[in-house]
């Protein structure tokens, strides 16, 4: 769990409840040893702030190119191929394309359902200062939809959300992407 600034701790006991050991990841050092990596919800700009330090982001973006992550709303941004509004460095290895705070005021905190890859019951959607997947490149499985953009996408070990999994009580989602390890 990346847990250098956002919603870390509640990822983190979701993951708890569904049996999985979370360590936090504060420091490059800290993915030596973990098999996968959940980049939360939060700032996106902050939390690039703190990763451009001391070859963090060199060795994230190495184990974004080869180990299960799942990226959830400045996660997704931080994994995706370009973003907008602003322009800002990205890893690069999700291939979406994707525009922060893109729904105004419309979504800038709101609940909503959809229907999802995944089967079941509808999928609460939990929107806060949400970005908007612009472009998935064709790779990229879209496994929900909300007003016809992709909410939750995934591009072989990388998974990501525009909403927030951590807010519902569904762990479907977390399911999904515990599969992947
Ligand atoms: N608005 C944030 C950003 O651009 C993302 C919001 C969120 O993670 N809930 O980084």
């Amino acid at each position: 769990m990346l847990a250098l600034q956002g919603d870390y701790d509640a990822h983190s006991r979701c993951l708890k409840e569904l049996g999985a050991a979370v360590r936090l990841v504060r420091k490059a050092e800290d993915m030596e040893e973990i098999a996968a990596l959940v980049l939360p919800g939060g700032e996106s700009g902050t939390m690039l702030g703190f990763l451009q330090r001391d070859n963090f982001w060199e060795k994230l973006r190495i184990f974004a190119g080869n180990k299960p992550c799942f990226g959830t709303c400045a996660g997704a941004i931080l994994l995706a191929a370009e973003v907008e509004n602003p322009v800002q460095p990205c890893l690069g290895t999700l291939d979406i394309g994707i525009r922060r705070n893109a729904y105004g005021r419309q979504l800038q905190s709101a609940i909503h359902n959809a229907d999802s890859g995944v089967g079941g019951a509808p999928l609460e959607l939990v929107f806060i200062r949400a970005p908007r997947i612009i472009r998935t490149g064709p790779e990229v499985e879209v496994l929900a939809r909300f007003d016809n953009d992709p909410v939750w996408v995934r591009q072989g070990m990388l998974m990501a959300t525009t909403f927030h999994p951590e807010l519902s009580e569904d762990g479907r989602v977390y399911e999904e992407f515990l599969r992947s390890i």
